[in-house]
């Protein structure tokens, strides 16, 4: 593989997609702060390689440029990058920017996302925009009603841009709780089950789906997948993945993308949110799926012919591993559990410091059966740490 491609953010998706690019020997160029991110620690370059790796934000204009003059086709393992500085290099460079910079800058934004996806036709719950002022948070909880999820319209993840509203006294807290940043209001869903696909896209316009999952977040942060999705409705994953491929065919460019859902009662379906990029929900496909997600991702941007997206094992799950302290010791347990465990692979990211709520690593189950796979996690959560302060 003659390309090199360069990668804004060197995060634990960015180490996972670098491990994938050694196997095909596709050379890739980190763009993140210090030497030692996560990706940064699995992807060398030799002495005599030209390219090296670059320290500094994946928001900075200049950065970015000197990592497209290293690079044939810039990606991006987070959505919160500089979009103009992307659309800059794209037009003076003829750089390939995958996915392209008009999708990243519509998902960066959730609001813009909401209101794209709306226009497309696709299920999204009821939302608003709202100003950031208790008045504004008023008016949309008398015509959402409560609670009212506001959610910060830039920069969120892990639930941290969220604000449940659950009675009116709170909108000054929950200002102050996001900062004053632009906000939009979401009219709250009552799910029965949070379910996720990842879909790829490759340069032709090609799309295909990996299988329906189910999420199970604990404070707002995705705790566990099972995959597949158990549902007694057998028309249930058709239609997710069908909603999910079309909410991907409504955006540019080349990639793999992860479509978070909710599921309700009467099963109907609401797109969440989009991650532009490999995401959380698509790490058990390491293990469980043909094709991973990080592989597939490349294969898409690289213009090569996309990899089989169906499970190769009846059953899999995949447990996040959240730090609780600053002590990174506190997962001992639960990896010396796994370790102990057959068909569990463990995932560490490689982060210099844990804090209570960051992604330390994961861990990845395959099972002959749901029976085996929920005897073989039973152990793991018995030993996961404590969030109790
Ligand atoms: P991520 O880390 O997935 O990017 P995020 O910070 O973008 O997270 P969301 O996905 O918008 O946050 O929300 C986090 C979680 O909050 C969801 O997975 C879901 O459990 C809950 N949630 C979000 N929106 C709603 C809603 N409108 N009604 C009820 N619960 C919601
Ligand atoms: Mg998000
Ligand atoms: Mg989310």
């Amino acid at each position: 593989m003659d390309k090199t491609v360069g990668v804004l953010g060197g995060g634990q998706l960015g180490r996972m997609l670098g491990a994938a690019a050694s196997l095909l020997n596709v050379k890739v160029v980190i763009l993140d702060v210090g030497d030692n991110a996560p990706a940064k620690q699995v992807i060398s370059h030799h002495a005599t390689s030209t390219l090296s790796h670059i320290d500094g934000s994946f928001t900075d204009p200049d950065k970015i440029r000197e990592l497209a003059s290293q690079v044939d086709i810039l990606t991006v393992e987070i959505e919160h990058v500089d979009v103009n500085v992307l659309e800059e290099v794209q037009k003076s460079r003829g750089l390939a920017v995958h996915p392209g910079p008009s999708t990243i800058r519509i998902i960066q934004d959730k609001f813009l996302q909401k209101k794209h996806l709306l226009s497309k036709s696709l299920p999204v719950s009821e939302f608003l925009q709202v100003d950031s002022t208790v008045e504004s948070i008023h008016a949309a909880a008398h015509t959402l009603g409560l609670p009212l999820m506001l959610k910060s319209r830039t920069l969120a993840y892990d639930g941290r841009g969220n604000f449940v509203l659950r009675d009116l006294s709170q909108a000054q807290a929950a200002l102050e709780f996001l900062n004053n940043r632009p906000l939009y209001a979401e009219k709250w869903v009552q799910f029965i089950k949070e379910i996720a696909v990842m879909v790829v896209r490759n340069t032709a316009g090609e799309v295909i789906s990996y299988p329906v999952v189910e999420t199970v977040h604990k404070d707002n942060i995705c705790h566990l997948v099972f995959a597949p999705l158990r549902s007694a409705d057998p028309g249930l994953p058709a239609r997710a993945r069908a909603v999910a491929e079309a909410a991907i065919r409504s955006f540019e460019g080349a990639g793999v993308f992860g479509v978070e859902m909710f599921l309700l009662s009467d099963g109907t379906i609401y797109v969440n949110e989009i991650a532009p990029r490999p995401h959380n929900s698509g790490h058990y496909t390491i293990e469980a799926c043909e094709t991973s997600q990080y592989e597939n991702h490349l294969r898409a941007i690289l213009s090569l012919p996309l990899g089989s997206t169906a499970l190769k094992v009846p059953s899999s799950a995949m447990l996040n591993l959240i730090g609780v302290s600053s002590n990174i010791a506190d997962l001992n347990p639960v990896l010396n559990a796994a370790l102990a465990t057959p068909g569990a692979s463990i995932h560490l990211y490689g982060k210099s410091e844990s804090r209570k709520g960051r992604k330390m690593g994961h861990i990845t189950i395959v099972a002959d059966s749901d029976a085996q796979l929920r005897e073989r996690l039973r152990p793991l959560l018995q030993t996961l740490p404590s969030t109790e302060p």
